[in-house]
């Protein structure tokens, strides 16, 4: 019996998740179907809403879904600081952490030579724009001390300090190829704590 092509389309669509290849896209789709139609529909919903409202922050780079999100225009955060994270996710670990006041850039990814990831992919022009406001003290480097996430940090370090800004790294309390969101908000917290300058 052939599988009617709705199903098939859906099948597919599944498996652009990270980690879902086909038998469990199948399985997927049928629990949907058969199972939870109403959370099929809220997830179609939710997917179509997302995409039509989520746009990028003119500030911090994160989600938004206005020109300036929420953290950026919050008057309670203090402009002087400029966190850079590689993600939105590692963005919310460290407010989650509860350890640092300022303002952020993500760069939504890492240099990756290898995958063609360059500079202008992390928008490294726009965080040089960014950080050079003249309200901007120090650009704090909360990248993961992945390979990836430590040339990232040194390659936007040079180019920061050689416009003359304060370029901090956190410290190293997270493990080697320690990522953000896989460590507890005090230690994450401690490592912004002991950042040092770059030099
Ligand atoms: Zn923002």
């Amino acid at each position: 019996m052939k599988t009617p092509s709705s199903l098939e389309e859906l099948i597919a669509a599944l498996r652009c998740l990270p980690g879902v290849g086909p038998k469990s896209a199948q399985r997927m789709a049928y629990h949907l179907l058969q199972r939870d139609q109403p959370g099929a529909a809220r997830l179609a919903e939710g997917l179509s809403q997302a995409l039509a409202r989520i746009r990028h922050c003119d500030r911090c780079n994160s989600y938004a879904e206005a020109a300036i999100c929420e953290l950026c225009g919050s008057q309670r955060r203090d402009p002087a600081l400029l966190c850079v994270v590689e993600s939105p996710g590692d963005l919310l670990m460290m407010e989650q952490a509860q350890c640092y006041q300022g303002l952020y850039f993500v760069l939504m990814g890492v240099l990756s030579p290898l995958d063609g990831i360059g500079p202008k992919d992390i928008h490294l022009d726009r965080l040089v724009q960014r950080a050079m406001d003249g309200v901007v003290r120090e650009v704090i480097l909360a990248t993961n001390f992945t390979v990836e996430g430590e040339a990232t940090a040194h390659y936007i370090g040079e180019a920061l300090r050689a416009r003359g800004l304060k370029v901090t790294r956190i410290a190293r309390g997270l493990p080697v190829g320690g990522e953000l969101e896989h460590v507890d908000g005090g230690t994450l917290a401690q490592a912004v704590l002991e950042r040092r300058e770059v030099s």
